[in-house]
């Protein structure tokens, strides 16, 4: 295949991925963050893209790096290595191309993070290249996350006091250690916090923490270097190994088994393992039997949903930390809005403190609200039946009564539908409850719409812009 193909079809990839993140996180911010993100370089295991500003770098690395790690994933269906670089407009922006990464070491990568980045390969430092192999393969640890910076409250209580207990424990209490919860949860927190404290209380031991995706990468590129002996030794002379997100090696049978013989040899020799994942090791999908329950063999500890104090907490603690005064009624309003996770509430208060010090006023409730408009709006559980209603009519110029009328003219019937479909994809109720707000419709009338606006908008272009924008307005 010629270069050009292959780019192209990147590129392509990169615009579908930008067009589910722009649904999923609302145009205001699609426009501030993702849409400045170029595509400089990648192959099918490692995708670098590039923003103009430090600033930008860091904002769209902690707020949206995940979903474009996992966008990509779906993408391609292989996990992928996802980098985002400053490059500064002064600089001419390379042309989109394909690099090979194979042999770059994963330490210069860590470096070039500060600098401006071309796709060359050929540069490389000596003492980059000399770098113990220990910081090939971990992954960086995040200075922030540390037990001190951890906000304990009732949901993580056992998460927190098992990882601590790891972390001082002399001898190995329970193995593995499996933390599981929703995301943006703390489950990486903890245990970049275990690594830290382990590193300060015995510098001379093997700590290594790395995504599971990580992991998946570094083991398909010693099959391709076909140097995978030296890959197992490096995992199985650690005294401790952290994989997080071990969800992702799921469905992949190859990487699994290594996976599993890693982890074997180490729980035998005694060496400390933590994991993390999404789900607990029984509900892992695509995962064998024998691995699920040989990761349950330790201690499991879950972490719950936020609750409102804990969400309090949190704040208060992250406005010391970031040294501003919040307003207490602005604080109790974000940790009675801001629900889904503390990784959510934490870009919240980053947000409004952001938006107080660029116009130099001082935090209230009223710009609160304003800053954080689509935010909040995601958290209040999306639009009700009633808007769709209002703001369908508006659009095809009919009357709101129309939408529980028994007309069937084409004129107020087709809106009607449309408001149908929006609800079903836009909502979550159920069918007879969508109908019963259509004037008492059926359900299985409202299935009808439903099918009837997917076969319209397959055929009509116009039509599926028109739904398109209706839904992007309604979710905005
Ligand atoms: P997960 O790995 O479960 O998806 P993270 O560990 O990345 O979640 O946490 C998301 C963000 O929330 C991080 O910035 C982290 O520091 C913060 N965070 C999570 N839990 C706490 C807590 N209990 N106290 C303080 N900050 C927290
Ligand atoms: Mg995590």
């Amino acid at each position: 295949m010629a270069q050009s193909e292959v780019v192209l079809s990147f590129q392509e990839q990169w615009d579908r991925v930008l067009g589910k993140l722009r649904t999923e996180v609302g145009e205001a911010a699609y426009r501030s963050w993702l849409k400045p993100l170029s595509l400089l370089s990648g192959d099918e295991s490692f995708i670098r893209m590039a923003v103009p500003t430090r600033f930008m770098r860091d904002w769209v690395a902690s707020n949206y790096q995940d979903r474009i790690q996992a966008l990509w994933l779906e993408e391609i269906g292989a996990p992928i290595g996802v980098e985002i670089v400053v490059l500064s407009p002064s600089r001419p922006v390379p042309k989109p191309a394909i690099v090979d990464v194979k042999d770059e070491p994963e330490v210069l990568r860590a470096q070039e993070r500060e600098a401006p980045v071309l796709p060359v390969a050929s540069s490389v430092p000596v003492e980059a290249v000399q770098e113990s192999e220990v910081q090939q393969i971990t992954g960086s640890l995040d200075p922030r996350f540390t037990f001190e910076n951890f906000v304990v409250g009732k949901p993580n209580e056992l998460a927190y006091a098992a990882a601590q207990r790891v972390a001082d424990a002399e001898a190995v209490p329970f193995n593995p250690l499996f933390l599981y919860g929703g995301v943006g949860l703390g489950k990486t927190h903890l245990m970049h916090a275990i690594a830290h404290q382990i590193r300060k209380a015995h510098p001379e031991k093997k700590v290594i923490y790395l995504s599971a995706e990580k992991f998946m990468y570094q083991f398909v590129r010693a099959l391709r270097t076909k140097d995978t002996m030296s890959f197992k030794e490096q995992f199985r002379s650690v005294d401790v190994l952290m994989i997080d997100d071990v969800q992702f090696i799921g469905g992949r049978e190859a990487t699994q088994e290594e996976f599993f013989h890693t982890f074997n040899a180490l729980v035998d020799q005694n060496r400390q393992v933590i994991i993390s994942a999404d789900k607990s090791p029984s509900d892992l999908e695509g995962v064998e039997e024998r691995m699920k329950s040989r990761l349950g063999w330790g201690l499991v500890a879950d972490i719950h949903p936020t609750t409102y104090e804990l969400r309090l907490g949190i704040l208060e603690s992250k406005a010391e930390q970031l040294d501003v005064k919040i307003p207490q009624k602005v604080v109790e309003f974000l940790a009675h809005k801001i629900t889904s996770n503390i990784r959510e509430l934490e870009g919240a208060l980053n947000r409004i403190v952001a938006h107080a010090t660029l116009v130099g006023r001082s935090v209230t409730l009223e710009t609160t609200q304003e800053v954080l408009h689509d935010l909040l709006r995601a958290n209040d559980r999306r639009v009700t039946i009633e808007e769709i209603q209002k703001k369908v009519a508006e659009h095809f110029n009919v009357r709101v009564s129309d939408m529980h009328s028994a007309r069937r003219a084409r004129a107020v019937a087709r809106p009607r539908q449309v408001a149908m479909y929006l609800s079903k994809q836009l909502t979550s109720r159920s069918l007879p409850e969508i109908g019963r707000k259509f004037g008492g419709r059926d359900h299985t009338t409202v299935m009808h719409a439903v099918k009837k606006v997917e076969e319209l908008k397959s055929t009509d272009l116009e039509f599926a812009e028109d739904i398109e924008l209706l839904s992007r307005m309604l979710e905005s």
